[in-house]
Formats: C-alpha cells, structure tokens, sequence
C-alpha cells in the first residue's frame, strides 16, 4: 500500500486529475445517477458537501457537465464560511443547476446552531430546505449531515427528504469519501478501473480538487486567501475613500504578521 504522500504524488488533489476520476469510471462502465433515480448495473451516486465555497463547487460542477457527469450538490445555509442569500451565491448555485447538476441542503449541527425552543433536527433541516428552495427557485429534495462521523444524527430520517446517509445510499452501496486529503481504500480512478463495487455514493468536497493542495493546513491557507482577498475587493468597492487609498495583499499580509 501506498503511503498518503506517496499516492497523493501519483493522484494529485487537482482539477486534472479529478477529470482522469470521472474519465475512469466512464470508461470502466459505470452511470452517474442523481439520488432517488432508478437504477441497475454499475452507479455511482457522486455527491459534493460544499463547505467552504460555492464558487469552488462551480469550477468541479463545470468539469463534469464537460464529461457529461451529473452529481449532487449540498449546501450549508448558516455557515460562516459562506453566504449562500448574496446575489453571487444564488447565481452560482442556479448556474450549477442549468450545468444538469441536482441542489440540495447539507446541514452542521455546530454549538452556535443551537435549535430553538422545542424545534428538532428534523424540524429544523425541514424548514431550511423549504426556504433554500424557494430562495433558489428550484426543488430541494435531498440533504446531508456535516462530519457524520461527530454526529450520532447522521442517519436521521426526516420525511419528505432524502437523507444521503439513508440505508439505500450508505449500508447498501459501497461508500467512498476523501477525507483530510486521503481516500482510505486508494484514489477512485483505481477502483473504478478494477470494477470492484458496483454501486457507490462518492463523496468529494469541491474545494478539494479546486486546487493544488495537498492537505487541510493547505485548504485552510487556500480558503482565508481567498476569503480575504474577496472582502477586501468588496469592502473597498463600496467605500469611496478605500478606492482612492486602497489596501493592497501586500499591507494586509503585513498587518497579520505584526497582530498574531
Ligand atoms: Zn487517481
Ligand atoms: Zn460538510
């Protein structure tokens, strides 16, 4: 067995070789299936948790609709690495949709997501699907729990919904996930080729093969870059002074490395 470093030089966490991923399976016989189609012969249920960036979410739903791939998208409603109301997130989420792709919610049950009064899990995940629905315009069908492994909920059934983490989609196909940079039995692009499962739910976060990166200390780094220079060019867009005086990467940079 390869060791993580070793793999991730042969199958790197880039936007190429995510293509080389979908190409292998294609080849290998199997069919991408959106949750709640029918199904027989080699499927593969591919699903992307978006976490940190619609954007990045935007960038893999592209390279798929290229390869004639269709996957499923959930995304958080109440996170603060993202505003999913802003008019861009809207656009982006509605333009991933035209690309053939199927949106849904994925839900995390951090401290400061305290449900209110005697609201439950199923209540809450309920009502957020009914209002990104009718944000987004379009049917919200499905949804999935943030790190499953951290929440004895994962599996909770919630009528009208779909939960990825149900029997059909979990127990009952085989389940892959890149989690910290590693997928645990080998990059898919080998299972695929080898055939071994005939139905799988393949979990990819976007913004993992968005990029060169190579681990989550990477990630992070990726994300706050990314994060920074968007509010600042929006900040400084709306304020008249910071547009004749703006502040450079350069200046914010220096004004971290003199305040930690
Ligand atoms: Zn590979
Ligand atoms: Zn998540």
């Amino acid at each position: 067995m390869l060791s993580s470093n070793q793999s991730n030089y042969l199958h790197p966490f880039t936007a190429a070789h995510y293509r080389t991923i979908l190409v292998a399976a294609l080849e290998s016989g199997y069919r991408f299936a959106l949750f709640g189609e029918p199904v027989d012969g080699r499927v593969i249920y591919l699903r992307h948790d978006v976490d940190n960036s619609i954007g990045d979410a935007l960038k893999i739903a592209q390279i798929e609709r290229d390869l004639g791939v269709r996957s499923t998208y959930l995304f958080l409603l109440r996170s603060q690495n993202y505003n999913l109301l802003c008019g861009v997130g809207i656009s982006q989420i509605r333009e991933i949709a035209a690309l053939g792709h199927d949106v849904g919610l994925h839900h995390s049950c951090e401290p400061g997501e305290a449900l209110q009064n005697d609201e439950s899990l199923a209540d809450r995940i309920r009502g957020d699907a009914a209002l990104l629905s009718q944000q987004i315009g379009l049917p919200v069908r499905h949804f999935s729990l943030h790190n499953p492994a951290e929440n004895d909920n994962f599996e909770l059934d919630v009528p009208g919904l779909t939960n990825t983490y149900s029997a059909p989609y979990f127990r009952e196909v085989k389940y892959l996930s890149e989690s910290n940079f590693r997928w645990r039995e080998g990059c898919p692009c080998e299972l695929f080729r080898r055939q071994i499962y005939e139905k799988l739910q393949v979990l990819v976060h976007p913004m993992s093969y968005c990029e060169d990166l190579s681990g989550d200390r990477d990630a992070l780094l990726y994300f706050l870059h990314q994060k920074i220079q968007l509010l600042s060019r929006v900040n400084q867009e709306q304020n008249r002074t910071l547009r004749e005086y703006p502040v450079s990467m350069a200046e914010i940079a220096e004004h971290l490395k003199s305040h930690t």
